[in-house]
């Protein structure tokens, strides 16, 4: 599976905000934001004077962050939008709710992981399930019903022991519900667009993909 192994904390500094890539490190003053508030590259510093005012610009960057956010390649993020351009309603709301019902984005917004990244990874070794059946595939789409459980092998692995405790102080979003005992969650629906609190402007990137 292809896959960005670049520094993530440079997309970060290229789109000129947090991304919350990292986990904890994007809370604390070690976040490279915080420290280079400026482009990568040895132009970085006079690019953040310089204005991005085509339309094309300002799509091109809306998309690339949207994808930057969900840690999802172009030809996969085209793939979603043409989906979501089929599927009815608003094609910009459906193409968030395709990529926030990713497999690795609900692990994360269950807090069962501190990065989408760390979600991903956690999920190719094999310590989840989905509805039962163990599912090592991040990229899997799941629906309202699905019950996301870590495995109980996995349990006992340094990661998983002290999570439980975590979990209780954690708060997921409406459209999902949590059992920090079992260190399950449950998928009570797909998320509307006003339920998804992430920094996109969802029409440019449909404009991106019109012209
Ligand atoms: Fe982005 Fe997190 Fe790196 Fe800060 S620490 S630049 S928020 S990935």
């Amino acid at each position: 599976m292809a896959r960005y192994t670049g520094s993530v904390c440079k997309l970060c500094r290229r789109e000129g905000m947090k991304l919350f890539l990292k986990g904890e490190r994007c809370m604390s003053p070690k976040c490279a934001i915080e420290r280079r508030a400026y482009a990568p590259g040895v132009h970085g510093r006079q690019a953040q004077f310089r204005q991005r005012t085509s339309d094309y610009g300002l799509q091109l960057r809306e998309k690339q962050r949207a994808r930057r956010i969900y840690g999802v390649l172009e030809r996969q993020f085209r793939r979603y939008y043409d989906i979501a351009l089929r599927s009815r309603g608003q094609t910009g709301a459906n193409l968030l709710a395709i990529l926030e019902s990713r497999f690795d984005n609900i692990v994360y917004r269950l807090g069962l992981a501190d990065s989408r990244a760390q979600a991903r990874h956690l999920i190719q070794h094999n310590h989840f399930m989905l509805n039962g059946r163990r599912l090592n595939v991040p990229s899997a789409l799941v629906k309202a019903g699905d019950v996301i459980t870590v495995r109980e092998a996995s349990k006992q692995n340094g990661y998983f022991r002290g999570l439980t405790e975590v979990l209780e102080h954690r708060s997921v979003p409406e459209w999902l519900q949590l059992d920090p005992a079992t260190m399950s969650g449950t998928v009570l629906a797909i998320p509307a667009r006003e339920q998804i609190d992430v920094p996109i402007s969802e029409q440019l990137i449909v404009e991106f993909y019109s012209r």
